[in-house]
């Protein structure tokens, strides 16, 4: 049977097991880069597989290597692992048994998904030409697991650097189900967090003019802060800011000392976001001077955009056409207002991040979304999620070695 067929047979095969493995994970959602029965369940279901383990220190992530029966060049495929901070209200049979802790972003669908990867790979290891680095990561929600991945030399695990690296994201919503879909160039946004606070002097609300008052302060710089996006940011590369905190004060008549707020803020290109991250903090801090205040601003960069290479994402679309058909892709138009810390290995070595569509409703535009207390995922997706990891690092092996054996003429 040829390799494709196969593999396609292989994948359905181990799509009960797949199944178990991705509800057990749901049951038990961890939070963070610590996900010790995470890392515990992904150890057993690797344990029969021909792969050489490496545990994280700083997180409790995995890195599994497998070597190629050919010499070859190394690719890299990435899963998240961690769940978020929500109580989960589905009526799903294996919901969370966690207080307080949901895998709301499918994350459990990517690291069985994963798992199921290399499962199919090492079964035809003989025909690999070059390894695969398997990066079961935690932290991605906020808490840079991936950075401190690639600072623990997830790149470099198979002896030699990987020439590429891809990933899937799940989606509960927006995208129709089993759609593969991604875009060259920015996929996701950078994503950053502004905090302010403007220092006035409190006192007896009767007698504003004896103090100095930080909230009608606050208030203007939360709507200046609109107004400057609306007006210097090209609508065409938009800037986003949401104020999600307001704090300030105790009782009706008492001014306070200090008003604080937090911003998201999210670009989706370089320029735009070297632009905010000057204008936004210098409009804070002017504002506040203005009114004879200081406002007191912290900038804190989160992730990069998720930038994916656009031969890449050519590649990556070609192999889920010759492998699913061609109605199994379209490219997405926009950016995804989202961000990623799979950014960071992005910006590190090329390849692409490709979203699947994972709704269970009837209406992919009706379901409750990621991140929501009731999203749901299509466990059906799992079997071509792992399918296309898997043929991407076969396809993408041989490209890269290929290019290797022939260096472009200069
Ligand atoms: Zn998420
Ligand atoms: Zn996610």
């Amino acid at each position: 049977m040829a390799l494709d067929n196969q593999l396609r047979d292989d994948a359905w095969n181990l799509y009960d097991d797949l199944v178990g493995l991705r509800h057990r994970l749901h049951q038990h959602p961890e939070i963070g880069l610590d996900l010790p029965k995470t890392q515990q369940i992904v150890l057993e279901a690797l344990e029969v597989l021909p792969l050489e383990i490496t545990l994280g220190q700083a997180l409790s992530s995995v890195t599994a290597v497998l070597r190629g029966g050919k010499p070859g060049p190394a690719v890299l495929l990435r899963g998240d692992m961690d769940g978020l901070p929500l109580q989960e209200q589905s009526e799903l049979d294996f919901a969370s048994q966690v207080d307080g802790a949901m895998h709301a972003c499918g994350h459990d669908l990517h690291t069985a998904m994963l798992v199921g990867a290399a499962r199919l790979l090492s079964a035809h290891r003989d025909e690999l030409a070059g390894d695969v680095v398997f990066m079961f990561q935690p932290g991605e929600e906020g808490y840079n697991g991936a950075g401190h991945m690639l600072d623990e030399g997830v790149l470099e695990a198979a002896g030699q650097r990987v020439s590429s690296a891809y990933g899937l994201h799940v989606y509960s919503s927006e995208y129709p189900r089993g759609l593969f879909t991604t875009r060259p160039g920015t996929l996701m946004a950078a994503s950053d967090a502004l905090r302010v606070r403007v220092r006035g002097q409190g006192g007896h609300g009767s007698i504003p003019h004896v103090s100095k008052d930080p909230i009608p302060v606050a208030a203007e710089i939360v709507m200046a802060l609109q107004t400057m996006v609306a007006r210097r940011f090209d609508i065409f590369d938009p800037v986003v800011v949401t104020v999600g905190t307001l704090h300030a004060g105790t009782r009706f008549n008492i001014i306070p000392d200090d008003a604080e707020f937090e911003a998201a803020i999210r670009s989706f290109s370089r320029d735009s976001r070297d632009r905010i991250v000057e204008l936004a903090p210098r409009l804070c801090r002017e504002i506040a001077a203005a009114h004879g205040m200081v406002a007191e601003v912290e900038y804190q960069a989160k992730n990069p955009l998720t930038v994916n290479n656009a031969a890449h994402t050519e590649f990556a679309a070609g192999v889920v056409r010759d492998v699913f058909g061609e109605d199994r892709f379209a490219p997405l138009p926009n950016p995804n207002p989202g961000a990623e810390d799979f950014s960071r290995v992005l910006e590190e070595v090329p390849g692409c991040y490709i979203f699947l569509g994972a709704h269970t409703g009837d209406d992919p535009a009706a379901c409750a979304s990621n991140h929501s207390p009731r999203a749901a995922f299509a466990d059906e997706v799992m079997p071509d999620g792992m399918l296309l990891l898997a043929q991407l690092a076969i396809q993408a092996l041989q490209r890269d070695a290929t290019a290797r054996a022939s260096p472009p003429m200069i």
